[in-house]
């Protein structure tokens, strides 16, 4: 399959591994918003949360655990962080292979004004 995000499974594309076990990669974002820009993924591709069928749900809350396990190793667990996954076309999902990203290492803009 034709998918970025399967390549840097693979090892065709190069990334940067913040973490790694047999269902997850973790990586840092090319293009950083944030001080800590992470992106975790999961190893089987499925095109966004809304493709993963109900009876493999239990990988979300392996990459939720996972994330909450990078936020105490990196040390920004305390300060807190924010998980955002983008969803098909109008949640401006640009990589179409599940992904969460965790932001972290500065005080957030306030997401609530950013949609207006
Ligand atoms: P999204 O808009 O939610 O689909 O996010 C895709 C993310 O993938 C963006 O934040 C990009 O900066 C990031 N990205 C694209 N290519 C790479 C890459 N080769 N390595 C790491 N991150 C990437
Ligand atoms: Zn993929």
């Amino acid at each position: 399959m034709d998918c970025l995000f399967c390549k840097i499974i693979s090892g065709d594309i190069p990334s940067s591994k913040v973490y790694e076990d047999d269902k997850i990669l973790a990586f840092n974002d090319i293009n950083p918003v944030a001080p800590y820009h992470i992106l975790v993924i999961p190893k089987k591709h499925y095109d966004s949360i809304a493709d993963v069928p109900e009876k493999d749900m239990e990988i979300v809350a392996h990459i939720h655990s996972v994330i909450n396990k990078i936020a105490i190793d990196k040390g920004f667990s305390d300060a807190g962080y924010r998980i955002i996954t983008n969803c098909r076309e109008d949640g401006g999902q640009e990589v179409k292979h599940l992904h969460y990203h965790i932001l972290a290492g500065k005080k957030l803009p306030n997401y609530e004004a950013e949609q207006k």
